[in-house]
């Protein structure tokens, strides 16, 4: 983790960069379309001034041993800041900020904003594997309650399970839960958890899951599952379940495939699914990944505790609720 001051960089106001400047390992528009403005700024002709100032991007002095520049171009980072407790996700750019300015991080304005802080306030940068350690830190210290409230339950119960295959979709549903709820609480969200050891039914499982939601006070329903095909070698991926949360669910789909590497299928509509019509709060089913995909099952056992903190950063800051 790194842990130092920040400023601001990128987009067509940034000055203090050169109109032909370009990034360290972003060499075309094409290689992530989603950091830049559609257009290129006029009078300039480098990416670094196309940078889309609203995304939220950063640069630091990567090691490109320990983060070669292909794995910078997908990764996502934890970017904490200490003064306002917010904690977001943010997505590698550039190399720098040269040491001489005594800062460890350049972000975007955006990113600055969303965190609620200004230039050489602190911040902490962590890669996706480093975020646990942080949290066990965290959780021997009391933390102010703050933020939505969220319900999340596992699919499916112990009694009528759910998929099997290289996985089984009960156990890992009730591990992504517990896991992402310690974490969420680590950051001062409210969390309750919920897994149907009783029902022998699909409809009393059902039954029993949104009636449990519907008796908590919260802000968020969340639902976790694994999905199942057909027996494959090739990867899958994760997809995220809604009825009206359609923006939640894409970046809910979109931060579990950063972190994991998972194939990223994206937001689904649903109408047909008991617990999307059920439940009376705003509500997201996530389909973790594949349990009958060996790549992604051994994806999601090696990015296990990444996938978790990427789905609590993303509610943290996403969720409905969140002042
Ligand atoms: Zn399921």
């Amino acid at each position: 983790m790194l842990t130092g001051k920040c400023s601001w960089f990128g987009g067509p106001n940034d000055t203090g960069v050169a109109p032909d400047e370009g990034l360290a390992f972003i060499d075309a528009y094409s290689d992530a379309p989603d950091l830049f403005l559609a257009q290129q700024p006029p009078g300039t002709t480098g990416l670094a001034r196309r940078l889309n100032p609203a995304k939220k991007y950063i640069a630091c002095r990567w090691d490109y041993d320990e983060t070669p520049k292909d794995v910078l171009l997908t990764m996502r980072v934890l970017v904490y800041a200490p003064r306002t407790r917010r904690l977001l996700i943010a997505r590698p750019a550039d190399w720098g900020p040269h040491e001489d300015t005594g800062r460890i991080a350049d972000i975007s304005p955006g990113l600055m904003d969303a965190l609620g802080i200004e230039t050489d306030d602190e911040v902490q940068v962590m890669l996706p594997g480093e975020f646990a350690q942080r949290s066990l830190r965290e959780r021997q210290e009391p933390v102010p309650v703050g933020g939505a409230m969220i319900a999340m339950s596992s699919g499916h119960g112990k009694l009528i399970r759910g998929a099997s295959g290289v996985i089984d979709e009960v156990d890992e549903a009730r591990r992504v839960v517990e896991e992402v709820a310690m974490q969420l609480r680590a950051l001062g969200t409210t969390v309750v958890t919920f897994h149907d050891d009783v029902s022998t039914t699909q409809s009393e499982n059902l039954d029993r899951i949104v009636d449990w939601h519907n008796s908590q006070t919260r802000d968020l329903d969340v639902s976790v599952h694994f999905n199942a095909y057909e027996p494959t070698n090739n990867p899958m991926g994760v997809e995220c379940l809604y009825v009206s949360q359609d923006a939640l669910a894409a970046e809910v789909s979109d931060a579990i495939s950063g972190a994991g590497y998972l194939k990223d299928r994206g937001a689904k509509y649903r109408d047909d699914l008991a617990f999307l019509n059920g439940t009376e709060a705003p509500s997201i089913l996530i389909e973790t990944c594949f349990v009958d995909s060996t790549a992604d099952a051994s994806l999601y056992g090696n990015y296990f505790t990444q996938i978790c903190a990427a789905i609590a950063a993303t509610l943290v800051d996403e969720a409905p609720g969140v002042a």
